[in-house]
């Protein structure tokens, strides 16, 4: 269930400024789940903070761009996102179960490019090109389709015969868990022939629950390898401790780190950025903590590169 802004601000004592929704251009946009999760009265909380439309993101800055990753030079058809060797992004929804502030999509012209429509133009070209190994559902969020339209989809990948891997990239099975797919795509995953990764996007221990825990288990039983990805965001997580306890906290729901991103430079997000030294300690300091496989790699995007950076 999605909830309006003044709900929110009702439920957990916060001061309402209703006109600043509107003037960020970027509506407020949570689930009851990641709500839930929330302390009342604690304007600090760091799940609040990446939901909760604040004045910062009115302050321009002339480093922080609307399309921050270069991602509409690299769109050869209408959906697809090509940028790396072998693999590449089918964006199968405008859509997300949350409205991260600080997202790098944040001005992103989904309405054109994202449309059903595209998706057969979308599978020629894969199909055309054998290099392509790996298909990455992403979005918006893949998780925000209705599932039988995402596993049609899924299945027409799947049909073609260099791709190996089926990867999806989804912030709901965290956000959102109650209303996550479990019908026709674990029956699909338990009887595909394609190898399947289910990246899912989380940033503070406090989003896993036991409602995720559940989830998790049951994508891992369907033949999904679980991995994490995580936005450095300055007073949400960047602290060594939190990050630490997130690594050991998605490991025992059966999820690995796999990257911990640099802020994409995206316009109305510059509050939430860590310094490039900043977060190169807090990188050290999680190797000294933590066992290998449990430290994520801090990355950043860089337009043009082929490859996400190491910092
Ligand atoms: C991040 C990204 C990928 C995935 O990169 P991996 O390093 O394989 O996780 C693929 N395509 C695009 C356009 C990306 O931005
Ligand atoms: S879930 Fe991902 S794509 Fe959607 S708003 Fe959040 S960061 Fe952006």
């Amino acid at each position: 269930m999605m909830q309006p802004l003044a709900q929110l601000h009702k439920q957990l004592e916060l001061n309402l400024d209703e006109s600043l929704e509107r003037e960020t251009g970027f509506r407020f946009k949570a689930h009851t789940d990641f709500i839930e999760r929330i302390e009342p009265g604690n304007p600090d909380d760091p799940l609040l903070k990446q939901i909760l439309p604040i004045k910062e993101e009115l302050r321009p800055h002339p480093d922080f761009k609307l399309d921050p990753v270069g991602d509409l030079n690299a769109n050869p058809t209408p959906s697809l996102i090509h940028k790396y060797h072998g693999r590449l992004l089918l964006m199968a929804s405008p859509k997300c179960d949350i409205h991260c502030r600080y997202c790098f999509r944040r001005h992103f012209p989904y309405g054109e490019q994202i449309n059903q429509r595209h998706w057969e133009t979308a599978l020629q070209q894969i199909a055309d090109d054998n290099t392509i190994h790996e298909v990455i559902l992403s979005g918006g969020d893949p998780f925000s389709l209705a599932e039988n339209a995402m596993v049609t989809l899924i299945e027409k990948i799947e049909r073609i015969a260099h791709v190996r891997t089926l990867r999806i990239h989804t912030r709901t099975p965290i956000v959102a868990p109650s209303k996550a797919p479990r019908g026709k795509l674990l029956e699909w995953a338990e009887n595909s022939r394609l190898q399947k990764v289910m990246v899912v996007h989380c940033n503070h221990p406090n989003e896993l629950s036991d409602k995720t825990a559940e989830l998790m288990s049951v994508y891992r039983l369907a033949g999904f390898h679980l991995l994490n990805q995580s936005v450095l965001l300055k007073g949400v997580n960047d602290c060594s401790e939190t990050l630490a306890e997130l690594s050991h906290k998605l490991f025992s729901q059966g999820i690995l780190p796999y990257y911990l991103h640099q802020l994409d430079r995206v316009q109305g997000a510059a509050h939430f950025e860590v310094d490039d030294a900043t977060a190169q300690t807090l990188k050290k300091t999680l190797m000294e903590s933590l066992p290998g496989y449990l430290v994520p790699k801090l990355v950043r995007e860089i337009a043009g590169q082929p490859h996400k950076t190491p910092l």
